[in-house]
């Protein structure tokens, strides 16, 4: 039994990650889905709640054979424990899967293998480029899964961007 980690801040969930886990779901017979700074919400650069995360995650990973568990993750403050403060939230896994280099420099130092995976279209699909098409008030629908425009809807996120991003 082997159980691989994948661990971002999800804000929000996209394609390039849906693709990840994809190929994540190949080569291993569980996932261990981290929400990092599940604590943060309501800003512009974290919009979304931990909860609301993850919703999104499990809704557009509802069709993968693989078991996945998404847990949430606060932040720590403290680089140095953050692998065994990660470990005390997480069922135990064999190998974590990062391009985030702190990520992947932390995980390495405690022992753990890290695997790292091929970017998905990454100009386009990244959090922040998302979030900027949002704010924008262009399409960003077709870079994210089904589910997650179905999540950001029910919550109305949009409205929720656009009213975090004005001044006082
Ligand atoms: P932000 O721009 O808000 O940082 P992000 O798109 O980088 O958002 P994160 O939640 O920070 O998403 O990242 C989670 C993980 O997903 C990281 O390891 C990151 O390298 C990876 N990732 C992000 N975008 C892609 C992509 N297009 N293809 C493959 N992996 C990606
Ligand atoms: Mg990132």
């Amino acid at each position: 039994m082997s159980r691989g980690f994948y661990i971002g801040r999800f804000q929000p969930y996209h394609n390039g990650h849906q693709s990840v886990l994809e190929s994540i779901a190949e080569e291993v017979d569980e996932i261990v889905i981290g929400v990092g700074s599940a604590q943060l919400s309501h800003e512009v650069d974290n919009p979304f709640t931990g909860g609301e995360r993850v919703l999104m995650i499990t809704r557009s990973l509802e069709k993968l054979t693989t078991p996945v568990y998404v847990i949430p993750i606060e932040d720590l403050q403290r680089n140095a424990l953050w692998v065994s403060h990660v470990r005390s939230m997480t069922p135990p896994f064999d190998v974590i899967y990062s391009n985030n280099p702190l990520v992947v420099q932390l995980f390495a130092e405690a022992g753990c293998p890290v695997r790292s995976m091929e970017m998905y279209k990454r100009d386009t699909h990244s959090g922040t480029a998302i979030r900027r098409l949002i704010l924008a008030g262009k399409p960003w629908e077709h870079l994210v899964p089904p589910a997650v425009v179905s999540v950001i809807r029910e919550i109305d996120g949009v409205k929720r961007l656009l009213e975090i991003a004005q001044d006082d």
